[in-house]
């Protein structure tokens, strides 16, 4: 079935509305690297990435990404996480920005939410740019946490679903949503739930932090493969945590599933999902030591010994989101620059070493699995 929502442009390129589903990625440079972003925008590209997003925290990427414009003609898109006041000096420069709902309240705190979503649409209007209402389930606003006691699906659609009004209100149309969660079956309730309450609204889908290959891609197409069939989703993102120099694997998945969706190839994983859930972040601009994709793919090979066990362990690769994005996991881990933060649920065990964390973590799981 085609999507049956609105039809939006980011620069040249339409989503929505039955046009082909878009297959986008990120950089996972440092941004202010000016030669290995546009390298990598140039690859994703070549790859066929319709859309690339690059990390703006602050005026010296920003300068970095006027640098970037002018060496690639890819469509980018910057996201805002808790700065959005640099969406004034990143417009001249990308086709379309994403902000996130949860992340509003940080900063000006006098202002009203509303106020700050009216400045940005203006300047979206302004500059001709698309935006992306991109909430997600480790920062989704405290008040509607509140107001559903903790309902993370319902907290998430009603947040998405607000920020629409909200854009509504100021006459801005040209934006997509996206409803993000780890796990594939919130995923798809998420965007169920939301594709009803707001049928003419694009959708960017999309599995956060799926992880180390092969269980991100199983992750991702579980969630997709319940979900495009429907007609739901408009662009999509794989996200897959990945050597810098395999990022356009994302690009090729993608594609990949939508072909084998619209061949009617589904997968069939009985087991999957049963025991050892290992989540992690796609990287980004923001990972603040590089050896967070080693230490993923560590965590995962000395922890296959509890593979049976139903247990989450979350590796992050920043201190933006990772405090949050861990607070589910039975066991996360954030990355700084020269140590690791061990939690257990939303309490810090402690900061270690990258050399010492493995051992510190296998204790942990050791003490979890014989209580
Ligand atoms: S957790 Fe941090 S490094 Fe990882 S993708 Fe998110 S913002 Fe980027």
């Amino acid at each position: 079935m085609k999507s049956k929502t609105r039809k939006i442009k980011v620069g040249d390129l339409t989503l929505g509305g039955g046009s082909p589903v878009a297959v986008q990625s990120m950089c996972a440079t440092h941004t202010q690297n000016i030669d290995a972003t546009v390298s990598q925008v140039e690859d994703l590209a070549k790859h066929g990435a319709d859309l690339i997003r690059i990390a703006v925290d602050n005026s010296k990427d920003v300068q970095a990404l006027a640098e970037i414009r002018k060496q690639t003609k890819a469509r980018l898109v910057v996201d805002l996480q808790e700065n959005f006041p640099l969406a004034k000096e990143v417009a001249p420069h990308v086709d379309k920005i994403r902000y996130n709902p949860g992340h509003l309240h940080h900063l000006e705190k006098g202002s009203k939410i509303e106020e700050k979503v009216a400045w940005i649409a203006a300047i979206a209007k302004d500059h001709g740019l698309a935006l992306r209402v991109g909430v997600n389930c480790g920062s989704v606003a405290p008040d509607f946490l509140e107001r559903y006691h903790g309902d993370h699906v319902k907290a998430i659609v009603e947040s998405a679903a607000w920020h629409c009004e909200l854009l509504d209100g100021q006459k801005f149309t040209n934006y997509v949503v996206s409803l993000k969660d780890s796990d594939p079956a919130k995923v798809v309730e998420c965007n169920l739930a939301f594709s009803k309450r707001r049928p003419d609204v694009p959708i960017h889908l999309g599995v956060t932090e799926a992880g180390l290959l092969p269980d991100g891609v199983i992750k991702t197409r579980l969630a997709f493969e319940k979900l495009i069939p429907l007609g739901i989703g408009d662009t999509l993102r794989v996200s897959l945590t990945l050597p810098n120099q395999e990022k356009y694997q994302e690009i090729v998945w993608g594609r990949k599933i939508l072909k084998d969706i619209e061949d009617g190839k589904f997968i069939s994983v009985p087991n999957f999902g049963k025991g050892l859930n290992i989540i992690s972040c796609p990287s980004c601009s923001r990972v603040e030591n590089s050896d967070f994709v080693k230490l993923a793919m560590e965590v995962k090979d000395m922890t296959q010994f509890a593979k049976e066990h139903k247990l989450t362990i979350a590796v992050m690769g920043c201190r933006v989101n990772g405090p949050g994005e861990t607070d589910d996991a039975d066991l996360g881990l954030w990355c700084g620059p020269s140590t690791v933060t061990l939690k257990r649920k939303s309490l810090s065990v402690g900061s270690f070493r990258y050399h010492e964390v493995l051992a510190i973590l296998k204790k942990e799981l050791d003490t979890l699995i014989s209580s």
